[in-house]
C-alpha cells in the first residue's frame, strides 16, 4: 500500500462524486449554457455572498486571472515572500500581468496591516511602481497550513480601503481555515474583492477551482480565461464534482486536521526529526538535521511506500486528505519507523 502524502491534490473521486459526475446535465460552457457549471458558480457565489463566480481548471488560473484583472502593466503586487502566487505559479504574474511583486516578511506567511501600509508606494512618486493589489493566502501553504484571524484581515481591509486598493485572497485551502475557526464563507466574501478557492485539494475533486468577485470583475476574468485557452465546453461533468464536494466534503476536513496532528505525534519520537512546525490544519512540515538532505530523505521514504515532498533543503512536507484513512495512518507509523 502506497501512502501518498505528497499533497491533498492526489485524491481520486469517490463513488458518490463519480455518480454525480456521470449523471450531470451538460451544455457548452463557452456559450454559457452548461447548466451544471452555472449551478456550481451560482452556489459558490451564494455561499460567499459574492455577486458572481467563474469555474476554472486550476487555482493557478484563478489567481492569475484575478491578478490580471486587478492590475496593469508596470504595477506592483504586495504579498508575502512565501506566497504561492510568487513561488509556485511559474512567474505568471510577470508573464500574464507584466507586474512585479513587493515581497513582505510575514509571520509564517501571514501579513499584518502595518506591514501592508508601509509597503504601499506613493502613487505620486514617479520612480516607484504603482501599487495595484494586495494579495493574501489562507491557509498558508509554505507556512505549514497556518491561518489568519479574521480581525487581522479586517485591519488589512481598512488599509486597502484607505488607499483604494483591491484585496485578493488565494484561498486554495480556505475551507481548511473555516472549519477550524467556525467562520462562514460570507465573512470572507465581505472582506475581499476576489477570492480563489480550490476544489481539487482537500475537497477531493479531480479538477477545478473557482474565482469569486463582483459581476464586472468576473466578466473581465471570463474574457481573460478565454484568451488563455481556458474556455471549456461540457465542463459540467467536472462542475458536478464541485457541487458534490461543496455539499459533502467540507465538514470532514476536520478529520484531515486530526490525522495531521497524529502524524506530528508520530514524528515527535523519531531520531531524524529536528523540529516540527506547528500543525494547524492538514499540512505537516518538519525539519531534518543538517546532515540529512530532504531530497535523500524523500527517496528513502518512497522505499518504505510513503510519499512526501521536499519543502526546503532540510524540510519535508506531508499533507493529509480524504483518501488518507486511519488504516493508512497506522501503516504510515509502522513504515516511517523503518526509515533509517
Ligand atoms: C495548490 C495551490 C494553488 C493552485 O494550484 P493549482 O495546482 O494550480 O490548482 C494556489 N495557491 C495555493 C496556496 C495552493 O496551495
Amino acid at each position: 500500500m502506497f501512502i501518498d502524502l505528497r499533497s491533498d491534490t492526489v485524491t481520486k473521486p469517490s463513488k458518490g462524486m463519480k455518480e454525480a459526475m456521470f449523471m450531470a446535465e451538460v451544455g457548452d460552457d463557452v456559450f454559457g449554457d452548461d447548466p451544471t457549471v452555472l449551478a456550481l458558480e451560482a452556489k459558490a457565489a451564494d455561499m460567499f455572498g459574492m455577486e458572481a463566480a467563474l469555474f476554472c481548471p486550476s487555482g493557478t488560473m484563478t489567481n492569475q486571472l484575478a491578478i490580471r484583472v486587478h492590475t496593469w502593466p508596470g504595477s506592483e503586487v504586495i504579498c508575502d515572500k512565501y506566497s504561492h502566487i510568487y513561488l509556485y505559479e511559474g512567474g505568471g504574474v510577470a508573464l500574464n500581468s507584466f507586474s512585479s511583486f513587493k515581497l513582505l516578511d510575514g509571520d509564517r506567511g501571514r501579513l499584518n496591516a502595518q506591514q501592508v501600509r508601509d509597503a504601499i508606494n506613493n502613487p505620486d512618486d514617479i520612480h516607484q511602481p504603482t501599487t495595484s493589489l494586495v494579495s493574501l493566502e489562507n491557509t498558508m501553504n509554505k507556512g505549514g497550513g497556518c491561518y489568519y484571524q479574521l480581525s487581522d484581515i479586517e485591519k488589512i481591509r481598512t488599509v486597502c480601503n484607505e488607499k483604494n486598493l483591491p484585496l485578493h485572497l488565494d484561498g486554495a485551502r480556505l475551507f481548511n481555515a473555516l472549519v477550524e475557526t467556525n467562520e462562514s464563507p460570507k465573512n470572507y466574501g465581505e472582506l475581499f474583492d476576489s477570492i480563489s478557492i480550490c476544489l481539487s485539494k482537500g475537497l477531493g475533486c479531480p479538477v477545478g477551482s473557482l474565482l469569486l468577485g463582483k459581476k464586472d470583475f468576473i466578466k473581465k476574468a471570463r474574457r481573460s480565461r478565454k484568451v488563455m485557452g481556458g474556455g471549456w465546453r461540457q465542463a459540467g461533468f467536472l462542475a458536478a464534482a464541485g457541487i458534490y464536494a461543496l455539499e459533502n466534503n467540507i465538514e470532514r476536513l476536520r478529520e484531515d486536521h486530526a490525522r495531521a496532528k497524529q502524524i506530528g505525534k508520530v514524528l515527535e519520537g523519531l531520531p531524524f526529526v529536528k523540529n516540527i512546525y506547528p500543525i494547524d490544519t492538514n499540512i505537516v512540515i518538519f525539519e531534518l538535521p543538517e546532515t540529512i538532505l530532504a531530497s535523500d530523505f524523500v527517496a528513502r521514504m518512497k522505499e518504505q511506500n510513503i510519499g512526501c515532498v521536499v519543502f526546503g533543503k532540510h524540510l519535508v512536507r506531508f499533507v493529509t486528505h480524504l483518501d488518507f484513512t486511519d488504516e493508512h495512518l497506522a501503516e504510515f507509523e509502522k513504515n516511517i519507523r523503518k526509515v533509517g
